[in-house]
C-alpha cells in the first residue's frame, strides 16, 4: 500500500451532464481532452471535447478537470489530506 503518499484518492472521473437528456454520467478525467469523443449512455448523444466548443456540457465537463487537477496540486504541495467535493 502507498497509503502515506496518497492520503485521499483524488477522483479519476468527471461528472459531465448531458445537454440533451439532461442525464448525468461519469467520464474518466483523462478522456476530458480535445478531440477526444464520448457518448451519453443514456441517449447515445456524441459528445466532442473541445476547448473551443459552445456546447456547455463541454466547457462545465473542462471547468471540472481543471478544478480537480487544481485541488490535487494543492493538496499534494500543502501535504494535507483536505479535499472536499
Ligand atoms: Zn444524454
Amino acid at each position: 500500500m502507498t497509503m502515506q503518499f496518497a492520503p485521499t484518492k483524488p477522483p479519476d472521473k468527471v461528472k459531465i451532464l448531458c445537454g440533451k437528456c439532461r442525464v448525468p454520467f461519469r467520464e474518466k478525467i483523462k478522456n476530458v481532452r480535445e478531440g477526444f469523443q464520448v457518448q451519453c449512455p443514456n441517449c447515445t448523444k456524441l459528445i466532442t471535447f473541445s476547448t473551443d466548443s459552445a456546447d456547455p456540457t463541454v466547457q462545465r465537463a473542462f471547468t471540472e478537470v481543471r478544478r480537480i487537477k487544481n485541488g490535487m496540486m494543492l493538496s499534494i504541495n500543502r501535504g494535507d489530506s483536505e479535499y472536499s467535493r
